[in-house]
């Protein structure tokens, strides 16, 4: 059962400022930025799969940095409220980053955290990184990756506890026997056991909120099943709540509760899955799930193929941000912002053409 929000993000901004040249830098009088997240919002509820989907460089991955200052954003407020008598959480509602959401509940405005409340924040949100690969020390062994974090925030007080913490993250994660894992080097595994050992290295700090960055795009096919099926156990076991990032919009589909979909910094759509992959309504959707291969190779079905490249996150295009590649262009796209309209029930897009449809 999905539970009342655990992260609420709202009008979330993050901007690069980009170098011009020595000359122009001393001289220009207006900076140029990369808006890289460009006013989204979204709401995350306790136990739920959201999922950030779009093409590589929309801002997906920024995003979930973003929430867990990473990236330090520029503006917008992220809002995190999870049980309040878990003791780190009780701590973190004594800091001046208190704040009573607007369904009355107390929660924690991730913003207003200093960087040792931040530090401790981040015990309860944690980050799985897509490359399992390059995300773990290749010379230590995966008890010391999984014993780092525990270290790090100072969780245990002797040798027993520490092996204790680790063996339970191990089993957790599916590495079992964990005594048969934990002395190995991270080359003496296969990818799909690298990533489990990532994943542990998260769960020894009992997180309640993962933000999980393309966690099986480097993986064989064959193995992602196992990855996914993992994560699924987790969140009915240990409650977990998942903002999961992906380009692979059939991934989304089996995996998701909700989509958001990103194109150039912004949610250009969001909704229940179902109702998200069964009725499109923003043209940026209908071409990506148009894309996506079908179980019968002999459907019949045309295919939108996007013209043009990703336009440039330093040069976001005036009116809509798609309408350099939307095949239903009309006018007003190109000197005016569609705002977000609610289709259905949770089902919200940005399309001059649904304003036509009212
Ligand atoms: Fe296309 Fe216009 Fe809708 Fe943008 S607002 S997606 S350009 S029809």
């Amino acid at each position: 059962m999905l539970g009342d929000n655990i992260i609420s993000v709202e009008n979330l901004n993050i901007w690069f400022q980009m170098r011009q040249g020595f000359f122009k830098d001393i001289v220009s009088k207006e900076w140029r930025y990369a808006k890289a997240v460009d006013g989204i919002s979204f709401d995350i509820k306790k136990r739920e799969i959201f999922c950030l989907v779009g093409e590589s460089g929309c801002g997906k991955t920024t995003t979930g940095k973003g929430i867990l200052r990473l990236v330090e954003p520029t503006s917008g407020s992220v809002m995190f409220a999870d049980d309040p008598k878990d003791p780190i959480i009780s701590q973190l509602l004594k800091t001046q980053a208190k704040v009573t959401l607007p369904d009355g509940r107390p929660g924690i405005n991730v913003r207003k955290l200093d960087h040792n409340h931040m530090k401790l924040a981040r015990q309860k949100m944690q980050m799985i990184f897509q490359d399992p690969y390059e995300s773990l020390n290749p010379k230590m062994t995966i008890f010391d990756i999984v014993a780092e974090p525990l270290i790090v925030n100072r969780l245990v007080e002797s040798e027993q506890e520490k092996e204790q913490k680790i063996i339970t993250a191990l089993n957790n994660a599916g590495l079992r026997p964990a005594e048969s894992f934990m002395w190995r080097f991270p080359h003496q595994v296969s990818g799909g056991q690298r990533q489990r050992i990532g994943i542990a290295g998260t769960l020894v700090l009992n997180p309640s909120f993962l933000v999980a960055d393309e966690p099986i795009s480097m993986l064989d096919v064959s193995i992602r099943g196992d990855i996914m099926n993992l994560m699924l156990d987790l969140r009915e076991n240990k409650g977990l709540t998942y903002l999961f990032i992906t380009h692979d919009l059939s991934v989304a589909y089996v995996f998701s509760d909700r989509i958001g979909v990103m194109y150039l910094g912004r949610i250009v759509e969001k909704g229940p899955t179902e109702r998200i992959v069964k009725n499109p309504q923003h043209p940026y959707t209908q071409a990506l799930i148009t894309v996506v291969p079908k179980p019968d190779p002999t459907a019949k079905e045309e295919k939108i193929i996007l013209k043009g490249e990703r336009p440039d996150p330093t040069n976001i295009p005036k009116g809509c941000r798609f309408h350099p590649r939307c095949p239903y262009v009309m006018d007003i796209c190109r000197v005016e912002d569609p705002s977000e309209i609610e289709i259905e029930k949770d089902h919200f897009a940005s399309c001059h053409l649904l304003t036509k449809k009212k």
